[in-house]
């Protein structure tokens, strides 16, 4: 037999194939081969010719697959995510079969059922919870007129089998998730499969159980990377098989081998997590497209708060808009009231030297103790106030601060030092615990708290600003006898904790529950009265062009935590900008003047949806090095076309991490002028730094 050749790509970050000697096998398999002088690594064949390299090569170890794992349009979907996102093919492919992904030894308890449920997360309740809506589809559930007047294009797309893509724009609880059923109830009965897509795992079981009793058990299937390798084994085949049919999955699963999609839903669009943070950093939202394109599907993009590009892209024309403005059950929404924090204004302040009494890095000597008290207390006078009222009623309340720990930092009165990490630019956040600690919530370092100031060995170290647990210990100053729980990051770690909180919660056992945007999203507690956002402005002055944005939905998604049962729900923001348009746009439940706004500030500054951007970091132990490495290749993005802006190099908004210094160069541009751009960017190699590129990033943080 004459030796063949094959061309395989690893999952490794150089963009280049590697040639070996085969026999046998196919396009499209994984083989085992020699790479480097002793490393044995898998890689995907890609191609294969006849004719020997004019250069020597090794011969693989052996062949994974016995049949092609990739066919022909997955190996083109990896293609476009590296060249868009500017990672090897070999990372590309990576994502579509994840290295995990091998027959098991034995085969798993019970294979008709490919999900053997991963430890479930606790059961949080997306929108409508999962029972309400089984037991109205029992009775059959009836379309509003806004329903049906949505649904109608959405089935005569289905009908064409041509790709189409959909935004569906409906405020919380208006029935978006019975115009997905109906369309994937379309979808399967010509025989084609469906994909449901959303932001995190933990909102996944309600929805499964939903998809499960509707479709059967053995049709539908969850996929996320938590998964393990046999369980991802057995589904990725079923699914490639068609065996299932509906297919529910947080980000990766965008990459499922479906041979015959024909609807992909993309729920809470507008969430950042959509957004890959290593690489390859693809944008779910922008993937789920091209396969929706390439396999003649249909898209539906859902959010309450569309993103606004996506709402951007509907208005134009480029998207079908879909809206959905009343709620189905015509239960009204929570008003919204927010509460001035800003401080008194005093005439013997320091006012004529230009500072904020407020900024607690200047000192407020001219505010009186009680004034002090007042404005540095977590909870205002209202809101006080609506919690006693809501306990005395026996109905529950819960408070969100998006930051945990007790403060965000320390500083010392006398000299003005702040508690900072030594190997990142950020601050340690002091964290009550057994022992007190603080923290750095950019690197996790751990140091004990001080007492004394470091530089100048006074006593008078102060703590400023409010995280989940100040909120919580303060909660329980002011009413001793309440059942409270917290849940952040540091709790969730925890997994029965997480659990069990919820579990409580719901039950009527705890009366407040305090977290971090963790309890933002997803839960449906109809005792919840009461929603107090203690700090609403923690993101609002975040450098990014997305903060306001974020602010928005934030306060939007918290809104809609309340007022889910029979009573009326109240929501009580605390802040110091309650002249900002983000606000004022949440109060009035007014998305269509958040974006009228937000999209001219955009357009005026050039932002997306205006343009496309790319965040590029260098990054250096030594900060000369970052510096240098930002200055020279700004200088050469500069030279490559014109009509793009280089804006930078500067230092990142989180200009140390990981004893690491950081530089940012951004680079705005258009589809046209990218091409040439990004072909350099694959191709530079900085001497002295690593260079982190990220094509169209969610943040430029
Ligand atoms: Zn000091
Ligand atoms: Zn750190």
């Amino acid at each position: 037999m004459p030796a063949e050749f094959v061309e395989v790509s690893f999952p490794i970050p150089l963009n280049k194939t590697f040639h070996y000697r085969a026999q046998g096998g196919s396009t499209g398999c994984r083989v085992l081969a020699p790479f480097g002088p002793k490393k044995n690594l898998v890689g995907y064949v890609v191609g294969r010719m006849s004719e020997k390299p004019s250069f020597p090569t090794k011969e693989i170890v052996r062949w994974i697959d016995a049949e092609p794992f990739l066919d022909e349009s997955l190996l083109d979907l990896a293609r476009w995510v590296s060249d868009r996102y500017l990672c090897s093919l070999g990372e590309a492919l990576a994502c579509i079969v994840p290295p995990a992904l091998e027959a098991p030894k034995r085969p798993l308890k019970n294979p008709s059922t490919p999900h053997p449920t991963p430890s479930p997360p606790p059961p949080l309740q997306p929108g409508r919870s999962a029972k309400a809506t089984v037991a109205e589809r029992g009775e059959g559930i009836r379309l509003t007129p806004e329903q049906k007047r949505a649904l109608e294009p959405l089935l005569a797309a289905v009908e064409s089998r041509t790709f189409r893509a959909f935004l569906v724009r409906g405020i919380t609880d208006s029935g978006k998730t019975e115009l997905y059923l109906r369309a994937i109830d379309q979808v399967l009965a010509q025989g084609r499969q469906a994909l449901y897509l959303l932001p995190e795992i933990a909102l996944t079981p309600p929805f499964l159980k939903v998809l499960q009793e509707r479709y059967g058990a053995d049709h539908v299937a969850l996929w996320h990377s938590g998964m393990s390798g046999g369980q991802r084994y057995q589904t990725w085949t079923a699914v490639r098989k068609g065996e299932i049919q509906v297919l529910l999955g947080a980000r990766s699963a965008v990459f499922a081998p479906f041979p015959n999609l024909g609807l992909l839903v993309l729920d809470e669009e507008h969430e950042p997590s959509y957004k890959q943070e290593d690489r390859p950093r693809y944008h779910t939202r922008e993937v789920a497209l091209k396969r929706a394109e390439s396999s003649s599907a249909l898209l539906v993009m859902g959010s309450a708060t569309p993103s606004l590009e996506s709402y951007w892209k509907a208005k134009q024309g480029i998207y079908q808009l879909l809206e959905l403005t009343s709620r189905v059950e015509q239960k009204s929404l929570p008003s919204v009231e927010l509460i001035d924090r800003r401080p008194p204004k005093i005439s013997s302040s320091p006012a004529a030297s230009g500072r904020g009494p407020m900024d607690p890095r200047q000192g407020h000597s001219g505010m009186t103790a009680k004034n002090r008290s007042s404005v540095f207390s977590v909870f205002s006078e209202p809101l006080k106030l609506a919690i006693e009222q809501r306990l005395a009623r026996r109905e529950q309340v819960m408070l969100f601060v998006n930051r945990r720990g007790f403060t965000p930092f320390l500083r010392c009165s006398k000299c003005g030092w702040v508690s900072r990490c030594d190997r990142c630019s950020t601050t340690m956040t002091v964290h009550h615990g057994e022992p007190p600690s603080m923290q750095c919530h950019g690197c996790s370092k751990r140091v004990p708290v001080v007492i004394q100031c470091p530089s100048c060995r006074s006593m008078r170290l102060h703590q400023y600003g409010i995280g989940t647990q100040k909120v919580e210990e303060e909660l329980k100053k002011l009413f001793p006898f309440l059942k409270v729980a917290r849940l952040d990051r540091d709790i969730a770690s925890q997994r029965k904790m997480h659990e069990k909180i919820y579990t409580s919660f719901l039950s009527g056992e705890l009366d407040v529950l305090v977290g971090t945007q963790m309890i933002a999203k997803g839960f449906n507690f109809p005792r919840v009265t009461l929603v107090g956002v203690v700090d609403a402005d923690v993101g609002l002055h975040l450098p990014d062009f997305r903060s306001a944005e974020r602010t928005f939905d934030l306060l939007t998604q918290v809104a809609g935590r309340t007022g889910r049962g029979d009573s009326k729900g109240k929501v009580l923001v605390q802040t110091q900008h309650p002249e900002h348009y983000a606000l004022q746009c949440a109060r009035e439940h007014d998305y269509p003047r958040f974006y009228d706004q937000e999209i001219r500030d955009r357009e005026r500054l050039n932002y997306p949806p205006f343009c496309r951007l790319i965040n590029i970091v260098m990054r250096a132990a030594k900060e000369p090095f970052a510096h240098e490495a930002a200055e020279m290749l700004a200088e050469k993005l500069g030279s490559i076309d014109e009509r793009m802006t280089i804006l930078g190099p500067a230092p990142a908004p989180y200009s140390r991490l990981r004893a690491q210094f950081r530089y940012q160069v951004v680079v705005k541009g258009s589809a046209e002028t990218f091409g040439p751009c990004l072909d350099f960017l694959r191709r530079y190699r900085p001497a002295k730094a690593f260079m982190t590129v990220d094509v169209d990033p969610a943040d430029l943080l």
